[in-house]
């Protein structure tokens, strides 16, 4: 099995297999996202997915327990082809226990409440939506090409289907002026869908974005990093979504915060003061999206 081009997948699927079923992503518009600008977007034939599965099962001695549909948003696929590939990830790996994917909201809303739950019956456990800003401003300014309420809708969806949600917002996504506006409108997001899991990422300049070429060019004013801690303090002080697990241990990340809200909101809160307080971020070097 070769993989075609740079393959993307959250933290949490380092131990998962990862099988592309699209390439690329269909939309390609957000000007801070670098990982698929070298990719033509095409969903895959099914026979070729299937192929790869065997290929893993005769030649990878692991047994993966998890499985990750690549590349962007595997969910644009139609929902038969996605069952099929299912079902067969459920035949050829009897050990799987789960499988998840990327999903952009919009595609979410394509699919009717019973095509996502026949989704979930045939083992789609999670879905990773990145919202990134929860400030229609912002969504505006990076291209998303969704709206903070489209996002909310297709959370409740998935979440209505019995499909967990991984939600990911980036941290200095708005920039210097948008900063109170990205938080605040993000925490109320946040708060509206009470995904499962959130991942706070931050803003790092990918090489040859539209995004990078703005800073470049003056237009885009970057936070420091004492700017991107205090935007996630405003962001914490503001959510409310009892039960979220989330997470900052991504390496994009100044401070890692782990804990589960609303429970642990005060103890990251503190953990934020203390590392604006005392200078305490991780050194450049390390900081990689
Ligand atoms: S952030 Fe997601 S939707 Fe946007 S271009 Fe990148 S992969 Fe596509």
């Amino acid at each position: 099995m070769i993989y075609e081009g740079d393959v993307y997948r959250p933290p949490s699927e380092a131990d998962s297999l990862i099988i592309q079923l699209t390439i690329g992503c269909a939309r390609n518009t957000c000007t801070f996202c670098g990982m698929y600008k070298r990719k033509q977007f095409r969903v895959r034939q099914l026979d070729e997915v299937i192929e790869d599965l065997h290929y893993v099962k005769k030649y990878y001695p692991y047994h993966f327990d998890r499985v990750f549909l690549a590349d962007g948003d595997a969910l644009i696929v139609k929902t038969p082809d996605i069952i099929t590939i299912l079902d067969k990830i459920y035949e050829i790996f009897p050990q799987c226990r789960r499988v998840t994917t990327y999903g952009a909201a919009k595609d979410v809303l394509m699919k009717s409440h019973e095509e996502l739950c026949e989704l979930r019956r045939h083992g789609l456990e999670m879905v990773y939506i990145g919202a990134e800003s929860g400030s229609d401003k912002v969504l505006v300014d990076i291209d998303k090409r969704v709206t903070a309420a489209e996002t909310i809708e297709a959370c409740q969806k998935l979440k209505a289907a019995g499909i967990k949600v991984s939600m990911t917002l980036i941290t200095g996504i708005g920039g210097r002026p948008d900063t109170k506006e990205h938080a605040i409108e993000s925490a109320k997001l946040v708060t509206a869908t009470k995904p499962e899991y959130l991942g706070l990422l931050t803003l790092h300049l990918e090489p040859d974005t539209p995004l990078t070429k703005d800073y470049m060019a003056g237009k885009f004013q970057m936070l420091t990093p004492y700017e991107y801690l205090q935007e996630q303090k405003l962001f914490l002080e503001n959510v409310d979504s009892e039960g979220t697990v989330l997470r900052s241990n991504h390496a994009s990340n100044y401070v890692a915060l782990a804990g589960t809200l609303n429970r642990d909101r005060e103890k990251m809160i503190a953990q934020l003061e203390f590392a604006l307080k005392h200078g305490s971020l991780k050194s450049e070097r390390y900081r990689r999206l």
